[in-house]
């Protein structure tokens, strides 16, 4: 099981690149059980379709294929900062 360090970090680290299958299932199932990664994850998310604008099927679209490249660096670099604070 992942910790909550490991979590919020995958999180993070999904908005660079797509996470590997593995990954995003044990991710999942620490979001379905703890419900601060899981309130963390929404807020990334929220965040970050915040900057890209909205999606077609946003919520069902949930963390299955998120598609970060075509977020813009600047926009990364944004969410980044706004995790780090
Ligand atoms: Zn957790």
């Amino acid at each position: 099981m992942l910790s909550c360090a490991d979590a919020t970090r995958r999180v993070s680290e999904s908005l660079d690149h797509p996470l590997p299958l593995r990954t995003r299932i044990g991710l999942r199932l620490h979001l379905m059980m703890c419900s601060a990664c899981w309130r963390f994850s929404k807020q990334i998310r929220g965040l970050e379709r915040l900057l890209r604008g909205p999606r077609k099927g946003s919520e069902a679209a949930d963390s299955t294929e998120e598609d970060p490249q075509r977020l813009s660096p600047s926009k990364r670099e944004a969410i980044k900062r706004a995790l780090r604070r």
